[in-house]
């Protein structure tokens, strides 16, 4: 199969490029290379894998163009601006790529199903990767379902909602087979270290402080990424079109406890020079506008339906995630010297 990921030097698109050419599939990745894009998270994928398109999903004839080009069989559009303190920030960007974007994505696809024959169009999936932040913010008790309502609370939900509202409509409009997947917080290898659990990673090792937004008792559902990319590949697989699936790891943690879990973590793996604790770096700063207290995905459907079940623990996943960061400092420090910018690679200049 020929899978189009957009946003895939990101994060968890990079991630998902190396499991599905590890399955033996070929990747298009189609991405801007904002400052989230990272082309050293490709590296170690074979050449004759994958192929790299440099372009903005706004660009909606460039996307056609690469989806006859290629022959794609199938889209994973996870591009996107992610960071809720950026939407905060400057939500502009995240009104043009989330929402705009995703209204050139499906007018491409849609554009391009139509010139599909009859056993390709049966086999065509455009799957929509969205954020359990669109259901807003729980109490202490219950969980989100695919029935919850939308509620987002900040410009990057609200626009990530605003997205899928487009998706589903392209389905019962349009009739394009679309997949949406709302999923919980994700850890593990080749994150931007501006999130939580690389920052932290990050700020302990060269003795900064390590923030913490409040009273630290924010609750998060967290999911290693490699099982988000397994239960990605699942919906692309056997989910129903027009359907929506929660996925989560059933991982409840508050910010403190995850911040104390890698201090702990790096005092035993790379302990401090004179044996203080990674703890004593730790600093409360003052809380996120909007910050919502409490997500919790329920992800009975997708385990019901799909049979899909996430493999780590929090425990295993943090551990090999810790590790990750200690094996490929280099990879964060490229990032932070900008080694991988677009400009530097000749690709043109960066629009952010
Ligand atoms: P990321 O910020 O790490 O990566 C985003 C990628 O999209 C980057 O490579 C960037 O260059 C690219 N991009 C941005 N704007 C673009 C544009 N206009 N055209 C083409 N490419 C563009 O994000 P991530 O954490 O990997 O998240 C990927 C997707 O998954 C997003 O849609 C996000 O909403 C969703 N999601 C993320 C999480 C999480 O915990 N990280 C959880 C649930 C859902």
């Amino acid at each position: 199969m020929v899978y189009l990921i957009t946003g895939g030097a990101g994060f968890i698109g990079a991630n998902l490029a190396h499991y599905l050419t590890s399955q033996g599939h070929f990747v298009v990745i189609y991405d801007k290379l904002t400052y989230a894009g990272n082309m050293g998270s490709l590296d170690g994928i074979l050449n004759e894998q994958f192929t790299f398109v440099h372009g903005d999903i706004c660009d909606t004839e460039l996307v056609y163009k690469t989806l006859r080009g290629y022959n794609a069989d199938a889209i994973f559009h996870l591009a996107a601006e992610s960071h809720v303190d950026r939407s905060i920030d400057g939500p502009a960007a995240f009104i043009k790529t989330n929402i705009n974007g995703t209204f050139s994505m499906l007018t491409a696809a849609r554009r391009y199903y139509e010139t599909l024959d009859e056993e390709r169009k049966s086999r065509f999936r455009f799957l929509h990767i969205s954020t359990d932040e669109v259901y807003g913010s729980l109490g202490d008790t219950g969980y989100f379902t695919e029935e919850t309502p939308y509620a987002p609370n900040s410009p990057y939900s609200a626009s990530k909602a605003s997205s899928d509202h487009l998706v589903r409509a392209w389905f019962h409009t349009y009739g394009l087979p679309v997949l949406t997947t709302n999923c919980s917080n994700n850890y593990g290898p080749r994150q931007f270290p501006e999130k939580l659990i690389p920052l932290i990673i990050h700020n302990a090792l060269v003795g900064n402080e390590l923030p913490i937004y409040g009273d630290g008792k924010n609750v998060r559902d967290w999911l290693y990424v490699e099982d988000h990319c397994r239960a990605l590949y699942t919906v692309m697989q056997r989910g129903v079109p027009g359907e929506t699936y929660n996925i989560g790891g059933s991982c409840e943690r508050q910010n403190i406890q995850i911040v104390k879990t890698i201090c702990s973590i790096l005092d035993s793996l790379r302990p401090k020079a004179g044996g203080s604790k990674y703890e004593s770096q730790i600093t409360f700063v003052k809380d996120r506008p909007g910050h919502d207290r409490r997500y919790a995905i329920d992800a009975s459907k997708i385990k019901r339906e799909l049979s899909w079940q996430p493999q780590e623990t929090f425990e295993s996943g943090i551990l090999k995630t810790v590790k990750w960061y200690l094996d490929n400092m280099s990879w964060t420090k490229n990032i932070f010297s900008g080694k991988y910018h677009c400009e530097r690679l000749g690709l043109g200049r960066n629009t952010q």
